[in-house]
């Protein structure tokens, strides 16, 4: 029985192995196709403002598969960034974004959009050409964009970073750096990027009202954001509770299920009516 409780766990072993290398060719020809079969949407979940005003949303992308149905980002992000099919995925959804954002102007909804950039698409040098050509294509004035990055993004490639974010900052979006207090970034770094807002990770979110620890790290970096002059966003807010206490803690901006989930665009044009 030795025998077959080590065949037993080579079995168990390869059969997991065996699955990953199956995922990681299932969606390297699918995501492809995906991409040209015009299988992904976007969703939007809009942030609230200190009034109770709708500030702008974000874009988080979704795919429409066929055989698994709405699959969420999290299943097929990780891996577009290790395969670099990110830089084509990203690129449909800065130029998607920036047609429903005209679209919107046409009917009246003015809207700032967030877009998530991964680490990959900044190095890529034709970012800042296309979304410059996209704003002028559009015809949009000024340019309604957020760039959300993660802390990762500042650190793998400092000086290209650095540039491209001023590239877009001559553009007129803006930065936030998003999950902030997950990465390894340091404070310094707030004031070397040009950043103009955080995205307080949901982590500390979760809760904050009944954990004390929390509640002095949201303090903290509220503290620190404001001697910079960068705006908080919190995301993930969830309670009632929650709410109330970013907001009674200096929060600018908050994000989360509590206030509205990320929903199609159509969706999202009846939640803004319904809301007037
Ligand atoms: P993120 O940028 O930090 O986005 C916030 C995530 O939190 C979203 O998950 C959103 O649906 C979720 N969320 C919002 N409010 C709540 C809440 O109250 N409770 C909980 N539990 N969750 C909440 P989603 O849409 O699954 O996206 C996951 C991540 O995928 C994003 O995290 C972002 O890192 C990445 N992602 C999404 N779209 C894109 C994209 O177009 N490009 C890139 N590079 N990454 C993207
Ligand atoms: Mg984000
Ligand atoms: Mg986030
Ligand atoms: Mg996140």
């Amino acid at each position: 029985t030795a025998k077959e409780n080590g065949r037993g766990k080579f079995c168990l072993f390869s059969a997991e192995m065996n699955q990953r290398v199956f995922e990681y060719i299932w969606l390297d020809t699918n995501l492809r196709k995906a991409l040209e079969h015009q299988q992904l949407v976007i969703h939007y979940q809009p942030k609230i403002d200190t009034n109770g005003h709708v500030d702008s949303a974000e874009a988080l992308v979704r795919w429409n598969s066929p055989e698994r149905g709405l699959v969420p980002p999290a299943s097929f992000i990780p891996y577009a960034e290790e395969s670099g099919v990110i830089v084509p995925l990203g690129r449909w959804v800065l130029l998607s974004v920036l047609a429903q954002i005209a679209e919107w102007r046409r009917k009246g909804i003015n809207l700032r959009i967030a877009v998530n950039v991964s680490p990959r698409q900044l190095i890529d040098h034709s970012l800042y050409n296309e979304l410059k050509k996209a704003l002028e294509d559009a015809q949009l004035t000024g340019c309604p964009l957020d760039i959300e990055l993660t802390e990762s993004c500042l650190i793998e490639n400092e000086e290209q970073a650095l540039a491209v974010m001023q590239l877009f900052r001559q553009l007129g979006a803006q930065i936030h750096l998003d999950d902030f207090g997950t990465g390894y970034s340091s404070l310094s770094q707030l004031t070397r990027f040009p950043i103009n807002a955080i995205k307080l990770d949901q982590s500390f979110v979760r809760g904050v009202n009944l954990q004390p620890v929390s509640q002095s790290l949201v303090r903290a970096i509220v503290a620190v954001a404001s001697a910079l002059d960068l705006c908080v966003i919190a995301e993930g807010i969830e309670t009632v509770e929650e709410d109330k206490f970013v907001i009674a803690n200096g929060v600018n901006i908050r994000q989360g299920f509590l206030h509205a989930k990320p929903m199609s665009a159509e969706a999202l044009e009846h939640w803004l009516k319904q809301r007037k």
